[in-house]
């Protein structure tokens, strides 16, 4: 435990193995909640050394934390509605290869997206919903456009989407491996997209 704090970074596909693997112990109901103690707070207080960004949706059912049964220090997490992105949210997910190394990032999405769903409905019926929220559905529109408006299809263009846009950035091609991934609220799984 004294040494993990660098201990724990290998490749990117070990990282992914790790994940998949806590992913499996939450699915299954036996998560281990690693390094959530006082004494990794201690570890990790002055440095930090992430080995995976996350980037998610902000739905209160799937926080990557839990869903892939990691600690504090184990993952840098970007969430906003849908995994949609601007300029901010894209320096976000780059801070964590660019600055922490972290070699690996993983787009996560996931089933019945209330964001999707709200995006898709007020896309079908030409809405404009209030405040902010058309920068969500606007974001949303070309995986609308290339899943006939269909949620859980509209839900993995967007992931595939979102996962050629981030290897095509230059802050992170070379420096990360990008790849996307969905979550299923009725069994727990992550299944790996690409
Ligand atoms: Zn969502």
């Amino acid at each position: 435990m004294r040494n993990e704090l660098v201990a724990w970074r290998g490749t990117a596909r070990q990282m992914w193995a790790r994940l998949e693997q806590g992913n499996r112990r939450w699915a299954a109901g036996t998560s281990h909640r690693p390094r959530q103690d006082p004494e990794r707070r201690k570890q990790v207080a002055t440095s930090q050394a992430p080995y995976a960004v996350v980037l998610s949706c902000i739905d209160s059912r799937v926080p990557p934390e839990v869903v892939f049964d990691v600690g504090i220090g184990d993952l840098l997490v970007v969430r906003t509605a849908a995994h949609t992105l601007d300029s901010l949210g894209i320096a976000a997910v780059q801070y964590g290869p660019q600055d922490l190394r972290a070699p690996l990032v993983v787009v996560l999405g996931h089933q019945r997206c209330g964001a999707v769903t709200a995006a898709a409905r007020a896309l079908r019926g030409r809405e404009t919903l209030p405040g902010e929220l058309p920068h969500v559905v606007a974001a949303l529109e070309p995986a609308y456009a290339s899943s006939d408006g269909q949620v859980e299809p509209m839900v993995r263009a967007h992931i595939l989407r979102t996962v050629s846009r981030l290897r095509a950035d230059p802050l992170l091609y070379g420096a990360a491996t990008v790849i996307g991934a969905y979550y299923s609220l009725d069994t727990g799984l992550v299944t790996r997209m690409a």
